[in-house]
């Protein structure tokens, strides 16, 4: 197996920011991955790193990043993957074999890992919907177990993974048969829709900032909010879409600490409404760092 240490990790993540991680692990299979699991006693587990922001001052701990484990199956119409393998490959494999299901994950970057743990969404589709069963290492026994979907506690971006409990180590789906020219309308409307709104991946993001709040829109209220004009040397929200932020370069994970709380902010101060961050924060904070994601976060957090 692959093993780092003090590794930068920023080129890893979709937002190009982090810093020097004491070790990095790069399992390639479930049985590399479960072995190190119960031989390791603190980690953290991530997949694309799409949806986090890991700390420019680092992490003096262990990292498993599944980006290597990308085994899958498709056999009739269950399919069947590693946590680490990425949505976007998934929706145009099933497309191939006339399978719909996997339609939203074309335009944006996750692993099946990383989507279970957000219960990721988008276009009214979201991946609990198609989930059948999965296999998850719990860290309180050490053991393998398997978990139907109902017994995974899915709601709007989240399930049991943000126990922090269980590690997802695969997934099993079911998808429906349906002409594959249909199939293909539905990714080419999904990436068409995607490209008008939101940033691509050559513009460092994390997609959404905030989640949206019960029958309303974060991106809605951030931009009746004013803060699309919000920009810094080094960050600026999406001038298309005002849930999005951006690292203009140089940024690091102060400067995006900063414009979350200033955005959380406007909202507070327009609707009384206090939006919650749906980028989770990774890695050894600074006083300043600690402060901000007091603000921001009031919930437990991962680290
Ligand atoms: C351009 C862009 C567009 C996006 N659009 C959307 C969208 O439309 N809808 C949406 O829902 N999201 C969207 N996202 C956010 C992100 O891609 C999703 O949240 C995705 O599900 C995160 O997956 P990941 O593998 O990158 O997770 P990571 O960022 O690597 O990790 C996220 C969390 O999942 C946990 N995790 C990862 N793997 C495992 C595992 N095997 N077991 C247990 N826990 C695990 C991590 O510990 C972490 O807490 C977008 C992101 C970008 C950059």
């Amino acid at each position: 197996m692959l093993i780092k240490e003090n590794f930068e990790i920023k080129n890893l993540t979709t937002y190009k920011i982090g810093g020097i991680v004491k070790k990095v692990y790069f399992p390639q299979t479930q049985e590399e991955f479960a072995e190190l699991l119960r031989k390791l006693d603190d980690y953290i587990v991530l997949g694309s790193c799409s949806n986090v922001l890991i700390s420019s001052n680092g992490y003096s701990g262990n990292i498993i990043i599944t980006s290597e484990m990308k085994n899958f199956e498709i056999k009739g119409t269950r399919v069947y993957a590693d946590c680490g393998v990425k949505g976007p490959l998934l929706a145009q494999k099933t497309c191939e074999s006339s399978l719909s299901g996997f339609e939203f994950m074309i335009g944006f970057p996750g692993s099946i890992g990383g989507d279970l743990y957000m219960n990721a969404g988008a276009h009214g589709q979201c991946i609990s919907d198609v989930l059948i069963s999965c296999c998850l290492f719990d860290r309180e026994n050490k053991e393998i177990i398997f978990m139907q979907k109902q017994e995974m506690d899915f709601s709007y971006r989240h399930s049991i993974l943000q126990t922090g409990r269980f590690i997802l180590l695969s997934a099993e789906f079911e998808l429906k048969k349906l002409p594959q020219e249909e199939i293909k309308a539905l990714l080419e409307r999904n990436l068409n829709f995607r490209k008008s709104i939101q940033p691509t991946l050559a513009t460092p993001n994390a997609g959404s900032v905030f989640k949206n709040p019960e029958n309303d829109s974060a991106g809605r209220l951030l931009d009746k909010a004013g803060v699309k004009n919000f920009e810094t040397e080094n960050v600026k929200v999406w001038e298309k879409h005002a849930n999005f932020l951006i690292n203009k370069g140089n940024a690091t994970s102060l400067d995006i600490l900063e414009m979350m709380v200033k955005m959380q902010k406007a909202v507070k101060d327009t609707y009384t409404i206090d939006l919650v961050p749906e980028i989770i924060f990774i890695g050894d904070k600074t006083e300043k760092e600690e402060e901000l994601c007091n603000i921001l976060y009031k919930i437990k957090m991962l680290k």
